[in-house]
Parts: C-alpha cells; structure tokens; sequence
C-alpha cells in the first residue's frame, strides 16, 4: 500500500510506505497522506469477519492499510492494544472483552461505546495503538522522539496515557493554566511516568498551540530535538478508527445484506473520516449523520457547500468543548474524494483558506455528487445538548456525555425505519461532570479507578507565554 498527499503532484507521487508516514504529520507539499486507492473489503471477507473478536478483525481491516510491518509483529501490536484490560472502565464490565459494545436504548437506536478506555474518551481507541506503533518502529530503526502537542483537554490525555512509560519516546504537552476541568487536569498533571512532561501556559488554548507551532517552525530546533506529532491529521489514527465501524456493523446487523447509518458528533472530522473510508472499503453503511455543536463550520458545508473555516474569535466555547473548532483539519480528506481525487483542485481551494478565506462548492457538479456519499447533517446547541441529557436519561436511564448529546440530537433528526442508527458515543459523562449536573442534579458515575484522582500529586510546570521558555525546558528534558 503507497500513500499520496491530497495535494501532491499526481505525476510525482510521494509514494510512501505506512511506516514512512506514521511518526510525520503533514506531507511536505501541505497536503494530508491518503492510501493511492482504497482497499476494498470482499463480500468473502465480510462473511468470515462477521464472527471475529475485535483484536483479530483490527489485524484483518489495518493489514490491508500496512504492508511493511511483518504480520506477526503488527498482530502482538494489536492484540496488545485491544485488550479487555485497557478497556475496562464501562459501565458493564462483563462486556470489557468487546472493547466497544453497543448499548441499545431501544431496538434501532444504539450508542456505540468508544469510550471505555483509560482516559474515557474515544481518542484512546487510535492513541492506544498509535503508542504501541510508536514504539515499535523507533525500535526498529534505533530512533527516539519528542512529542509536542497543546490540548484543550482531551487528545493531549489521550497521548499521554497511550505514550506513558514507552522507551524511546517522550511527550511535551502544554496545555492553558486554570482553563481545563479538576478533572482533566488531574488525569494529565497526576501521571509520574519520567517521559511525560505537562506544561501548563498561562494563557489560552491558543496561546499554547501557537506556541508549538513556532517550535516547530525552527527547522534547525526541530530536526535536532526530532520533534513529533500525534495531532488529528495522523494517519494511522484514521486507519485504527475504521475499525469500530466494521465491528459496529456486525454487532447492528444479522447479515451482510443489511445497511446501518452512524451518527458522528463531529470537530475536526477525523472520526467520521473514518466511517466515510469504511463506506468507501465497501462496508454497508447507508447514510453518515455529522452533528456539530454550535461551531457549525461543516454543519454549513454540508448544507450549502461553502466552506468557511472562523477566525479564533469566532469560535465560541461550548459545553461540548472537544468540537469547539474553528476549522477541521482532516476534512481536506474528505473535499479530495468529493473533488474525484485531484490534487489541482485541492490546491487551488486550500491555497484560499490557507490565506483566511473560504471556498464555494455549491455551484460545481462535484457538489451535486454529494448525496452518494451518505452525507447528511446537522447542528445542537446547549439547550439541545440539556434537554437530550434529559429526555435519554429519563426514557432509558442512560446518561450521556455533552458530545454524544450532541450526536444524538442529530441522529433522531434524520432516523429512518429501514435502517438501525448507531450513535457513536465519544466521551463518558463523568468527563464533563458541571453539565451533566447543570441538565440532571446529578453527579455522573466515575469508573473506580478513577474516583479522587484530582488529590493525587501532581507534576506540572508552569510557565508564561513563551516560545522560548518551552525550547529551553525541551533543550533540558529531550535526550538527543
Ligand atoms: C475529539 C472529540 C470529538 C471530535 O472528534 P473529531 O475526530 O475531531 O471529529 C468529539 N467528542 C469527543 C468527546 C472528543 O474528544
């Protein structure tokens, strides 16, 4: 399997190996890797998955994405991922060993459990393996590397938790002071492993992110402290994510001649990315429903093909905090599919939004082919997100967290009789506890392991808004 970049010169494809690309984040051109063709799964293959547990159909769906990692390796990869012992934090622990079952709230409505891993959100599905990826390949080739990212919350305990104690590698994530819940903030600061370092910036999200982004535009600083990513745009978190739709549509269906939609609570458009190359793999999805909260940047693509990404000012910080973005960084993934896979075209309408500005599809015969790709969409807002919070926990007894809310909301909007609707459940509520208070009076359930970590110590530095503060805490921690 080669990879190409969503804006390469198709004359001169990079032509890059899975490995190639796993420790790199953008193509050298800007673009994002994609595999040159999707792989497609065989109505042979379908009938022999159906039964597989989740390890060994993870083997089955990302061995047709890598191709330069020796099968038995990539399988001991695997199995060591998705394990019931890294997910044992649901509600049901007999059902650990599905690492991610589904919950029916009544027949044809399902929440898919993505979020009984260790940081109880589902960015520990693809983190977790991209951990043990990690690893693996430094090893091979006697490399190390230093993560840097930023994180509102989420994603940066998700890296932590999947890179903790990993030889060869360590992680430097900022994050904005006072601006997280206790509770995320002890999930980060209490972790004692040596290779993790939390820096907290006195300032905003976007003070950190900017802060990383200037490290990482010192080329000199950057090759010699061999700085990395883990951000959304990874591949290989794309790759592990089809996964859960693959194992979602056997757990929703009876056979391979039935269709199932996902409803995908969505911000940077990695996760439904996914569900989208599954469909295109050939697995029977119908439809793809893509809930924004009120940060509705591709809620508006998709009804009126204008893309216009917001200024920072413009985005406004919700109670689904994890979808408050001002663009979508995996979504030029999607844009190259719908544009018949040419790069000229992706050029051409990034090239604008690289300078601040939007583009319009509306008018173009590509955005008349939209229907085929199962798309449909829509918004929730506060109000929503409170009253789904509400009306599921009294008609089922299920709580659940802000950003499924908002996935919920839009999927009974676009319900259909023939078809079962899996709602993809991205976070448990105990993450976002003041919300579910504010909708319920009640506190959310912490998994055991998880009760009273905001008095564990914790280790983090905390620094002022400094490009160089942070290069010189890395010069003193990185091992080169
Ligand atoms: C990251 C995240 C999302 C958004 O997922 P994308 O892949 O960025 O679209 C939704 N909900 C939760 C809880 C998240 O952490």
């Amino acid at each position: 399997m080669r990879y190409i970049s969503t804006r390469g010169d198709s004359a001169n494809p990079p032509n890059k190996s899975f490995t190639d690309i796993l420790l790199g984040g953008l193509a050298p051109d800007g673009g994002l890797y994609l595999p040159e063709s999707y792989p497609q799964i065989t109505r042979a293959e379908l009938d022999q998955w159906r039964e597989l547990s989740y390890a060994d159909l993870a083997f089955a769906v990302l061995s047709k994405f890598i191709d330069d990692i020796p099968a038995a390796d990539l399988k001991a990869l695997v199995d060591k991922t998705y394990t019931a012992a890294v997910y044992c934090n649901g509600r049901d622990a007999g059902k650990a060993n599905e690492i991610t079952p589904i919950r029916w709230l009544e027949p044809g409505l399902g929440l898919l459990e993505l979020s009984n891993g260790p940081t109880l959100a589902f960015k520990d599905m693809a983190m977790q393996l991209l951990g043990n990826l990690f690893e693996y390949v430094l090893e091979k080739r006697g490399e190390e590397i230093n993560i840097l990212g930023a994180t509102s919350g989420d994603t940066g305990s998700a890296a932590e938790y999947a890179m903790r104690g990993k030889r060869r590698l360590r992680v430097f994530m900022l994050s904005p002071y006072g601006k997280m819940s206790a509770f995320q903030r002890a999930q980060m600061y209490s972790l004692q492993d040596a290779n993790i370092f939390n820096i907290a910036v006195r300032g905003m999200f976007d003070d950190a992110q900017d802060i990383v982004k200037a490290v990482s535009n010192d080329h000199a600083f950057k090759a010699r402290y061999r700085i990395g990513a883990v951000n959304s745009i990874n591949w290989a978190r794309i790759a592990a994510q089809v996964v859960y739709y693959v194992k979602a549509y056997f757990a929703a269906t009876r056979c391979n001649d039935e269709q199932v939609t996902f409803a995908v609570p969505s911000g940077n458009f990695g996760n439904i990315c996914a569900g989208h190359i599954a469909r295109m793999m050939g697995l029977p999805i119908g439809r793809l429903v893509m809930a924004t909260n009120e940060n509705d940047v591709l809620d508006e693509f998709f009804r009126s093909g204008i893309y216009r990404p917001r200024g920072t000012a413009e985005t406004l910080p919700t109670s689904s905090p994890s979808m408050d973005i001002s663009k979508a960084s995996n979504f030029e993934r999607f844009v190259f599919d719908l544009v018949g896979r040419d790069p000229a075209v992706i050029r051409e309408l990034w090239a604008r939004v690289d300078a601040g500005g939007s583009f319009d599809l509306s008018k173009t015969p590509c955005f008349a082919n939209l229907p085929q790709f199962g798309f449909v969409s829509g918004r929730s807002t506060h109000a929503d997100r409170l009253a789904t919070i509400r009306r599921t926990f009294a008609k089922y007894g299920v709580m659940v967290d802000t950003h499924t809310a908002d996935g919920l909301k839009v999927a009974l909007e676009n319900r259909t009789p023939e078809m079962p609707m899996v709602v993809l459940e991205t976070a448990l509520p105990a993450k976002f506890e003041e919300t579910i208070v504010e909708a319920l009076g009640l506190q959310p359930e912490r998994p055991a392991a998880m009760q009273g970590i905001e008095n564990l110590p914790q280790r983090v530095e905390v620094m002022e808004i400094s490009v160089g503060a942070v290069k010189t805490f890395i010069e003193q921690h990185a091992s080169i």
